[in-house]
């Protein structure tokens, strides 16, 4: 099974990175993908993606951080974005929830990033919270392959998405009693388009909710993602394998 979105750079796993990893392979999460949030983080995920033979990588600046943006970071980014390891751009996006950076300046930098991943052929990963409309709109023009991770919108607002070949990531929020709409977008959601993550160290399935997430929880994510499914967990992993192999072109 693969965790495809998780943040191993983050402040949490800094004390204990290497056990994390150990665990995360005894439970049987095969790959990786350990997802960038700024400059900074791109760097640090690409060097540790070259230690671990198993751990890859996606380069980008989140829109929490789209004020850092200049000229120069897209062109670190670019210049980082054609080493081996790097499978996606990400993560960028909308977030109007919070107004670290003002609209339009997130609006610009996801524009940059998208045209950066159109140009390199790389998929994108998309943050996206209370900007579905001006999501959508990019998305149902973008050409490559696109994924809005840690999905939490109805089905009426990602159905149009889906419907151009849009996947869609759950976390361990799919988990959490009163999140009915996205196990309902789980149950709709075609298995070639549906990926599951941790995104830890954030968002902690149950029964660990409220603590530290880490890989090794996955497992909750396709426990939760098989029962939507009517399926056995077995099938489920294999299914999620081969959607995340083929949407981030890894070697199988
Ligand atoms: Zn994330």
């Amino acid at each position: 099974v693969i965790d495809t979105h998780c943040h191993l750079t983050a402040e949490a796993f800094a004390v204990d990175l290497p056990d994390v990893v150990r665990r995360s392979a005894e439970a049987g999460v095969s790959r990786l993908i350990t997802i960038a949030d700024s400059l900074a983080a791109s760097e640090a995920c690409l060097s540790l993606a070259e230690k671990y033979e198993h751990i890859f990588c996606t380069v980008g600046v989140h829109p929490h951080a789209a004020s850092t943006w200049t000229v120069e970071v897209l062109g670190r980014v670019r210049a980082l974005s054609s080493q081996r390891k790097v499978v996606a751009i990400g993560e960028i996006g909308l977030d109007f929830h919070y107004d670290f950076s003002p609209r339009q300046t997130q609006c610009d930098v996801f524009d940059a990033q998208l045209q950066l991943a159109r140009e390199r052929e790389l998929p994108v990963v998309v943050h996206c919270r209370e900007a579905i409309a001006e999501v959508r709109e990019r998305l149902l023009t973008h050409e490559g392959r696109a994924v809005v991770h840690c999905c939490t919108e109805a089905w009426d607002d990602v159905a149009p998405l889906v419907a151009v070949g849009v996947h869609l990531s759950f976390t361990g929020i799919a988990t959490f009693p009163k999140s009915t709409i996205i196990r309902d977008v789980i149950a709709r959601c075609p298995w070639e388009q549906l990926m599951i993550e941790t995104d830890s160290p954030y968002l902690a399935p149950v029964p660990h909710r409220g603590k530290r997430n880490e890989p090794s929880f996955l497992s909750e994510v396709l426990r939760c993602i098989a029962e939507m499914k009517g399926v056995s967990v077995a099938e489920a992993e294999q299914r999620t394998t081969q959607t995340a192999l083929a949407f981030f072109g890894l070697p199988s």
